[in-house]
C-alpha cells in the first residue's frame, strides 16, 4: 500500500484548483495498491484556497508549536496544516502504510524543498508538516523528483 499526494495522480486539490499529475508516477502505480490523499483538503482546507508557507521555524518547528503556517493574506492556518498531516499519519496507521510518494515544495508534502516563508518563490531545504510526520513515524518517502518531477521548477 502506497500513500501518494493526490495531485500527482491528477486529482484537482492543488492551491489553484489544478493539479500535478504526473504520468511516470501514474505509471509506477498501476499496479499497486494505492492510497491518494491531500493533507490540505483533510485539514478543512477549501479548493481553491490561498497560497500557504510555513514561517519562523521548521515543519518540526511547527509540529512542537514552535512555529506557524500563514498563508499569503496574513491568515494564520497552522491548525489546519497540523490537522491534515495528523490525519494523514492516522490513515498510514490504519491501513499499514510504510512508503509514500509525496508532492515536491507544499508546506504540507514537500520532502526536500519547501519554499522559506517570504512569498518570494524562493527554496530552501526542508520539508513540510506532513512529510515531517510520517518521516518520524518511518514511512519511507519518495519525493516525486524521484520519478523525474520538479525539475522544471529549479530542483536538483
Ligand atoms: S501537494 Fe499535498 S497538500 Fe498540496 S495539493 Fe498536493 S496533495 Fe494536497
Amino acid at each position: 500500500m502506497i500513500l501518494v499526494s493526490a495531485c500527482l495522480i491528477g486529482v484537482d486539490c492543488k492551491y489553484n484548483g489544478c493539479n500535478n499529475k504526473n504520468d511516470k508516477i501514474i505509471n509506477y502505480l498501476k499496479d499497486k495498491n494505492i492510497v491518494p490523499v491531500c493533507p490540505e483538503q483533510l485539514g478543512g482546507l477549501c479548493t481553491p484556497r490561498i497560497p500557504a508557507e510555513i514561517v519562523e521555524g521548521s515543519a518540526d518547528d511547527v509540529i512542537d508549536g514552535n512555529a506557524k503556517v500563514v498563508n499569503k493574506e496574513g491568515q494564520d492556518v497552522t491548525e489546519e496544516f497540523l490537522k491534515g498531516a495528523y490525519e494523514t499519519l492516522k490513515i498510514c496507521r490504519i491501513l499499514g502504510v510504510k512508503q509514500a510518494i509525496l508532492k515536491e515544495k507544499s508546506p504540507s508534502c514537500g520532502s526536500n524543498q519547501i519554499y522559506d516563508g517570504s512569498f518570494k518563490s524562493k527554496l530552501i531545504d526542508g520539508y513540510g508538516i506532513t512529510a515531517a510526520l510520517l518521516i518520524k513515524d518511518g514511512v519511507d518517502l519518495k519525493s516525486e523528483k524521484y520519478f523525474g518531477g520538479g525539475e522544471k521548477n529549479g530542483l536538483k
